[in-house]
């Protein structure tokens, strides 16, 4: 069953060099329980998307709608209470606590927001928050600069699962972490999608961090969608330029066939260019592709692409 379903939804801004089109004519659908990724370099509208959804940032136009309902048509008490359903993790833990407050504010507030039990028990919903992200008994009376980066991500990953949502946005979740920690945190997070029936839309620049739970992928370039498949098809069988590059850029000695990795750097979503936004960067651009925007086709079984020479 559909939980999130995004209409063309566009999230522009004005800046002094003229409209970002961070986020420009966007639809997808993430199904109740499952894990999307959302993929793309740093820059692409992958975390301006992700804050649309639930309207930490106003869409400029389309449509979210959540198990039915319109988020983008929500406004006080009604926004308010779906944000107990559709929480985020973000990248930087360190930055999204405050760090005045002990964890014990932090995990009750949004308890208190939402008017969920009294003082006693929202002590005790804390209590075995921090036991199930792994976190010391000890930890409610301290604050976030006493613990390491890994356990400020449980801190945070706590505090957005401590309202039970069903769909949680992970913005990067680990890309701030030593590469030894970021396992712990990506397996803790799978466990919880279990134990608490998760859903996630999962943004990473990381094609292979999301290889092994995701189990649908968008690639996204420059605001707009251009690749989405399952996540075993993406890996065997992608279709569009941009996303062969990002698995070359993926060590992966079982692939026979590698695509040269991507150079250049990402256009400015001021101006994105002409036809094909990747043309100025993709190996087999053709004339057409300086003119025309190539249309985002199915391909079947779930897979569909923008390029005009996906076949
Ligand atoms: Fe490359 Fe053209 Fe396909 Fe765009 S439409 S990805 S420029 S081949
Ligand atoms: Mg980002």
């Amino acid at each position: 069953m559909s939980l999130l379903s995004v209409d063309r939804l566009s999230t522009h801004y004005p800046a002094a060099a003229g409209t970002v089109r961070a986020v420009d004519d966007v639809s997808l659908e993430i199904l109740e329980g499952e894990t999307v990724a959302l993929v793309g370099e740093s820059g692409c509208g992958k975390s301006t998307l992700g804050k649309s959804l639930m309207r930490l940032i106003d869409p400029t136009s389309g449509r979210v709608t959540f198990k039915g309902r319109d988020v983008v048509a929500m406004s006080g008490k009604e926004l308010q209470s779906i944000r107990r359903h559709i929480q985020m993790i973000f990248q930087d833990p360190f930055a999204s606590l405050n760090p005045r407050q002990t964890i014990r504010t932090i995990l009750t507030a949004p308890l208190a927001v939402h008017g969920i039990g009294d003082r006693k028990s929202r002590d005790a919903i804390a209590a075995s928050m921090v036991a199930h992200v792994g976190l010391p008994s000890d930890s409610l009376d301290r604050y976030p600069h006493e613990f390491s980066g890994g356990q400020r991500q449980r801190i945070g990953i706590a505090r957005a699962l401590i309202l039970q949502p069903e769909l949680v946005i992970c913005d990067e979740p680990v890309s701030a972490l030593d590469l030894s920690i970021q396992a712990q945190i990506l397996n803790l997070l799978v466990e919880m999608k279990t134990e608490l029936s998760l859903s996630y839309l999962f943004i990473s620049h990381d094609l292979s961090v999301v290889r092994y739970f995701a189990d649908r992928v968008l690639v996204m370039y420059l605001g707009r969608i251009v690749e989405s498949a399952p996540t075993a098809r993406l890996w065997s069988d992608a279709k569009h330029p941009y996303t062969r590059a990002l698995l070359a850029a993926v060590p992966d000695p079982s692939r026979r066939k590698q695509a040269a990795p991507i150079t250049g750097d990402l256009p400015s979503p001021h101006n994105p260019p002409s036809g094909c936004r990747f043309h100025t960067r993709c190996p087999i651009a053709t004339e057409i592709c300086r003119t025309d925007d190539p249309a985002y086709r199915q391909m079947g079984s779930g897979h569909a692409v923008a390029c005009h020479q996906a076949e």
